[in-house]
């Protein structure tokens, strides 16, 4: 009879339900020994009141009235929403050892639950939760808001839940028994704990190469990943357990300041890693753009209701992330390779907050992915942004040392290029200088040397003389009667008659080895190394009659020439100078003229 009784009820319950009859005809949700853990999603019916004045009476005749429908969809997120949302199951404990049980609410930022459990006899417990209270006022702390239920053996109770907030109306509602919960409790919180354990242990592994590579897009990573991070901690309900337990305002305020600070973070870091800078000025505007819109909101965050400042912000974050992920298509497809691995960084979060971001507006219904798609997508994205940044940083420094290698091969061909310019450049000058010296050496007139070259050149034979003790042999020679010749066929026809004897003189002296110059005028020196006086007597006496047996050709007439040559000779050992040398042949020069001209005289008598 009991079994038909259920039968009946199970259908006539379902009947009514897609009818939309009234619910009080509705089976107890029978919580047994077997199942430990009861989402009541299913079971649940709800009523929205949008003034959010109603009292348990006023929702007993709503109730009564059928205004209870099941959730759409199955669904228990209904987006922001105005005003309370009441929520209705009756439950019967068929579990004798079970006297307790937990409801928990899986969402942490609902303001405002109230539960009510009306027992057989007409009594009401009654039990205030959410994050306008403080944490401690919580049954366990969770980061849930939870409720302690006391649910008699065999008893058939109605559960009431009203909530009311500013923040997304999610109200997935889950009874467990202590120990279930404690095992929930502790996969989830490890789950968590992993989490953050991978955010900090990023934080500080590129907290590290920022100190040491002071590069700024690992700052911008740092301040992307914390604020990411505090997102999380505040959506998880980690926030109000650990950071502002007594704090309503800051549990109300922290969302969207949050997200804010994670959105400047994140779009600073992608300006400053996809180099938008240099390689897309728009897109570097429109990220700016994006940080000056993030840091407005949040300034007005604080005094805009949540209800305003939280649907804006995650309507932003859909728009920023997409954009983000615009930006690094476009730089990639220009070329910038670290692009590529930031893409697909991006592609992990955009999943996972997009997910999360639908949850929120109610679009898709709540599960393990859908719920922890933003860590599972964040924790990837960040690994992988943390791997792009090495690989950005290495194929900076190659580039870097790629332009340093051409930059320094530029050089080196420059410098190359220079010096052999400047070698050039002295090798003419050499030259030139060698020239200089050649003409400054030698006479314009006849081309012999000059006498100051004679000077230089004669103390190293000198030198060479005393050394070896070889004889060494001057000859004074001058033209006679010069004068009389520039008087008679004019100066020109002299120079040329001058050009004549110097060349005759120089051939007479080839044989020689001769230290040959123009003494000035119409006077010439000789020196004869290695020629004592007897040779060098017979030398000038060879060059006298060359001058002699050559007359200067002066175009009209044929002058004849005739010189007069005193001789000196330094034997070995001897210690004059070359002005004691020059005075003796000048001395033998002088008798040589005295002696009637065109003859050779020298300084001592000649040994036989
Ligand atoms: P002497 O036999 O005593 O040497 O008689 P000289 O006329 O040769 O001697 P003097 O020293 O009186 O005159 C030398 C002349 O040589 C004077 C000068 O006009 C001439 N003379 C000197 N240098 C040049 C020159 O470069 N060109 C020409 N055309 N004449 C010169
Ligand atoms: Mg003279
Ligand atoms: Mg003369």
């Amino acid at each position: 009879m009991g079994v038909w009784r259920t039968v009946w009820a199970t259908v006539l319950g379902g009947a009514l339900a897609l009818a939309g009859l009234p619910a009080h005809a509705q089976t107890p949700v029978e919580l047994t020994r077997a199942a430990s853990q009861v989402p009541l999603s299913p079971h649940v019916r709800y009523l929205h009141d949008p003034g959010g004045r109603m009292d348990l009476v006023d929702i007993d005749q709503r109730l009564a009235q059928g205004g209870f429908a099941p959730l759409p969809g199955g669904s228990s997120s209904f987006g922001f929403q105005a005003g309370a949302f009441w929520f209705h199951v009756p439950l019967v404990n068929r579990a004798s050892d079970q006297p307790r049980w937990l409801l928990v609410q899986q969402y942490a930022l609902s303001d405002q639950i109230d539960t009510y459990v009306r027992y057989g006899d007409g009594r009401i417990a009654h039990q205030a939760g959410g994050d306008t209270l403080p944490f401690s006022a919580r049954s366990i702390r969770y980061r849930h808001p939870n409720f302690q239920l006391d649910l008699p053996y065999d008893t058939p109770v109605d559960l009431f839940v009203r909530v009311e907030s500013q923040s997304s109306m999610q109200v997935p509602l889950v009874l467990y028994t202590p120990s279930a919960f404690a095992e929930l409790a502790r996969d989830a919180q490890f789950g968590i704990g992993l989490y953050y354990g991978i955010l900090i242990a990023l934080f500080f592994y590129n907290l590290v190469l920022w100190l040491t590579l002071r590069d700024a897009s690992y700052f911008w990573y740092l301040l992307h990943i914390s604020a990411f991070g505090l997102v999380l901690f505040t959506l998880n309900g980690l926030g109000f357990e650990y950071l502002w337990p007594n704090s309503a305002w800051l549990a109300d305020k922290s969302v969207p300041l949050s997200i804010c600070l994670a959105q400047v973070g994140m779009q600073q870091f992608a300006r400053v890693f996809l180099d938008l800078g240099t390689r897309w000025t728009l897109g570097d505007r429109v990220g700016m753009g994006f940080i000056v819109f993030f840091v407005l909101l949040g300034v007005a965050s604080i005094w805009l209701p949540y209800e305003l400042s939280t649907p804006i912000a995650a309507a932003a974050v859909f728009i920023s992330i997409t954009w983000i992920a615009i930006a690094a298509v476009v730089t990639m497809r220009r070329g910038y390779k670290p692009a590529r691995l930031f893409l697909l960084a991006w592609a992990m979060f955009l999943l996972g907050t997009g997910m999360f971001t639908a949850v929120a507006f109610g679009a898709v219904p709540k599960n393990f992915v859908t719920e922890y798609g933003v860590q599972m997508g964040s924790a990837l994205e960040m690994l992988l942004l943390s791997v792009a940044l090495s690989y950005r940083y290495a194929a900076l420094r190659t580039e870097n040392e790629r332009i340093v290698r051409e930059a320094k091969l530029q050089l080196e061909h420059k410098v190359e290029q220079r010096t052999s310019e400047l070698r050039s450049a002295l090798a003419q000058l050499g030259d030139a200088h060698a020239r200089l010296r050649e003409t400054s050496q030698r006479d314009g007139l006849t081309g012999l040397h000059t006498r100051k070259y004679f000077h230089e050149a004669f103390e190293p034979l000198l030198e060479q003389s005393r050394h070896t003790g070889r004889p060494l042999a001057v000859l004074m020679i001058d033209l006679d009667h010069f004068k009389a010749i520039n008087d008679r066929y004019g100066h020109l026809a002299g120079d040329e008659c001058l050009r004549a004897a110097a060349h005759a003189i120089g051939q007479a002296l080839r044989p020689h080895q001769a230290l040959l110059a123009r003494f000035g005028g119409e006077e010439f020196v000789a020196a004869l190394p290695g020629a004592d006086l007897a040779r060098a007597a017979q030398i000038a006496e060879q060059v006298r009659a060359a001058v002699a047996g050559a007359p200067c050709d002066c175009g009209e007439q044929v002058v004849s020439m005739s010189v007069s040559i005193g001789v000196h000779a330094l034997g070995a050992g001897s210690k004059d100078g070359i002005d004691v040398a020059f005075k003796q042949a000048d001395q033998a020069l002088y008798h040589a003229k005295a002696d009637g001209r065109d003859r050779v005289r020298t300084s001592g008598a000649v040994p036989a």
